[in-house]
């Protein structure tokens, strides 16, 4: 793993009620390691180079601390896109428990995304921080099938520890639930799997799923999908070529059934899957609501 010093680590989000009412972003790490073959975050336009290499920006507490004494309105600080938080050197490093201890001292709220398990590491912390003000814990998992994802998230825990991590959560009371996204055309389009997915959300005490029927592709991250595709699943790359050409939104051929089913399913379990209604939720779970937010 790398490490380089940064300069600033907050920065205003400027999409909040379209998503998850996050205010600001932060990222402790750069690069991810977890190998997931439709990664958007290795696409040209980010320009990140040597994405698969971790790197950790190791002054990222003491300026996080400097800034979250100057930040006059409290809010939702968003970790985790361009990135996984919750990487395997996060065990050791420990900058993003750091860091979420910082927001319960300075009484900001969090919106957390990961693949790993190791998030449950930080459950105290996380209640620490719910006293307080709202947080979101959001567990991406694309497929129910545990050797579907340890092929296309090789790195990473598969789908039944992510679940197995989501449970852990909920039981503690920590608003939680799944990004159901990509859907990867003609590999997890499948509407048993989607339908069994939601299940076992549901089982695990889930309060929402958000999902994304399809995949978008950009340039260097079509390349690396397609070099996968070639590797893992034979002549699926043709199929795509011919489908999506160039196009940034490849939406699941079946994507309006998928979609309907996926609401039927939601509906008959409960589960939240409309952003206004999940941000609505999570904001008035916190037990002792601050007027801040
Ligand atoms: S966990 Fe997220 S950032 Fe890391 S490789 Fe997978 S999609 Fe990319």
């Amino acid at each position: 793993m790398k490490s380089i010093k940064t300069n600033t680590i907050l920065s205003k989000h400027k999409y909040k009620n379209m998503w998850f009412n996050i205010d600001y972003i932060m990222n402790l790490y750069r690069g991810c390691c977890h190998g997931c073959i439709y990664c958007d975050a290795r696409s040209d336009c980010y320009q990140i180079t040597d994405f698969d290499q971790v790197t950790v920006k190791e002054n990222a507490i003491s300026i996080l601390e400097k800034e979250l004494k100057a930040t006059r309105n409290k809010g939702i600080i968003g970790i985790g896109s361009m990135s996984d938080t919750y990487n395997p050197f996060e065990k050791n490093q420990t900058i993003t428990r750091q860091a979420l201890l910082l927001l319960a001292r300075y009484g900001f709220g969090v919106s957390l995304v990961t693949k790993s398990d190791l998030i449950v590491r930080d459950i105290d912390v996380l209640k620490e921080i719910q006293k307080h003000a709202p947080i979101i814990c959001k567990l991406t998992i694309t497929t129910i099938d545990d050797t579907l994802s340890k092929k296309i998230e090789p790195n990473v825990c598969c789908s039944s520890n992510r679940f197995n991590a989501l449970e852990k959560l909920t039981s503690e009371g920590i608003f939680s639930g799944i990004m159901l996204m990509p859907i990867l055309p003609y590999i997890t389009d499948n509407e048993q799997q989607i339908i069994s997915l939601i299940r076992r959300a549901h089982e695990c005490g889930a309060r929402f799923i958000y999902p994304a029927f399809g995949m978008t592709l950009r340039a260097n991250q079509r390349d690396y999908y397609y070099e996968q595709l070639d590797r893992i699943f034979p002549n699926l790359k043709e199929k795509y070529v011919q489908q999506y050409g160039d196009a940034y939104n490849c939406q699941a051929e079946n994507s309006k059934k998928l979609y309907h089913i996926f609401v039927s399913e939601c509906q008959k379990t409960g589960l939240l899957f409309q952003m206004k209604d999940i941000i609505a939720a999570y904001m008035q779970h916190t037990p002792q609501q601050l007027k801040l937010f």
